[in-house]
Formats: structure tokens, sequence, C-alpha cells
């Protein structure tokens, strides 16, 4: 599919489980950009970019199971399609989960994360998170944490842009974004925009 047959960035959502209608919120009425929700392969053969909610990574990997659209998504993203998720997202972009090897993922980047092992912090806090290369990166993010994962171990190809007490919460590898926390349930849309920055940027190999 190319540009001139598709003119307008069509954003997903994978919307199986979990605040995918606070995205969807943040995208269309802050950023301004136009989202559909994924819940098969066909729905996300519609879309532009991929956007994996906060929720709870274990169901959504079995919804997606389902129908084959943890397959079909997999396939889409090794051609590059942009992806960003948040919390239980960044646990299904995850490569490798600390302690649980037999948890499904969809491997895309090459981080290791630790689930629900926040210190102490393990339900839910709020803290200022400076985050790099944000328009507007001298003002830090508001991290909502929820039973937040964080990253381990990160390959070198991944880009680190946000620390919490000496843990990495959020990278970017190419195409790929991942938060430990959730911008979505603000109302700062720097994230969400800094997302769609990469969307535009992007070229994915789609046959
Ligand atoms: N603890 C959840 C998980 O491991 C993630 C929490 C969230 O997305 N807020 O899937």
């Amino acid at each position: 599919m190319t540009d001139d047959l598709k003119p307008v960035t069509i954003y997903g959502i994978l919307a199986l489980q979990g605040d995918y209608e606070a995205h969807r919120k943040m995208f269309e009425s802050q950023v301004g950009v136009k989202t559909a929700f994924v819940r098969t392969p066909h729905d996300l053969d519609a879309v532009d970019a991929l956007v994996l909610p906060g929720g709870e990574s274990t169901t959504i990997a079995k919804l997606m199971n389902r129908n084959g659209l943890d397959a079909a998504i997999q396939t889409r993203l090794e051609h590059g399609m942009p992806a960003f998720g948040t919390c239980a997202g960044l646990i299904l972009l995850s490569k490798r989960i600390d302690g649980r090897p037999n948890q499904p993922t969809l491997g895309a980047m090459d981080v290791t994360v630790a689930r629900n092992t926040f210190g102490r912090q393990v339900d839910s806090f709020e803290a200022d998170i400076p985050f790099q290369d944000l328009e507007g990166a001298a003002t830090p993010v508001r991290g909502v944490f929820i039973r937040a994962p964080y990253v381990t171990e990160a390959g070198p190809k991944v880009q680190i842009l946000a620390h919490f007490d000496d843990k990495i919460v959020a990278v970017r590898q190419g195409n790929l974004l991942g938060i430990a926390f959730h911008p979505e349930l603000t109302d700062d849309a720097r994230v969400h925009t800094h997302f769609a920055r990469i969307v535009e940027r992007s070229r994915e190999k789609r046959t």
C-alpha cells in the first residue's frame, strides 16, 4: 500500500482489554489523528501503526492468540510497522520477560522487562519523569505507574529515553516506542505526539 493510495494515516489501537479508550481519546482529541480499534487480523490490515495499551499482558496475549492476531502483528512489525506500547503494551512488545520464559510476547523490542516488581511501589504511584527527545523536554512527563514493568536489559539498538529511580522506564528501537507508565492517563500529549512523529517519518515495507 502506498501513500498516494492511502492519504490518511490510521493509528490502530489494540482493543482487546485494558485502557485502549484512553489512547483513542488522546490521539483523536489532543494529537488530532485518526484511529481505529484493532481486534482481528482484518482490522490490522486497515491501519498504519499500532498502539498496545496498558492492561493485563497475559490476558491480552491470550486474546490475540485466539484469532491469529498475534502472528499478524508480528509479521507487520517485522516489516517495520510503527508500534507504541504502554505498560502491558511494553511487556507485549518486548523479547524477554524476566523470570517468565514461557509467557508469550510479540518479541519485537530487544529488551528484557520485569513485571510487577517496582521495588516497594508495586501498586500505583506517580512521579515526574525527565524524558529525552520530547518537545519541551525541559518539563518532565507525569508518570502514572500502575503495577508497572521496567526494563532490566536493553540491547545495543535500543535508545533509553527515561529512567525512574535508576530503572529504565522508556525505550525506543527504530519505529517502536515502549513506555512503562501511562501517558494516556494524563492530559499531556507529548509522548503520543512523539509517536506520531515516528509514524510520520516511517516507511513500512508492505507487500
Ligand atoms: N501488571 C500488568 C502486566 O504485567 C501491567 C499493568 C498495566 O498495564 N498497568 O501485564
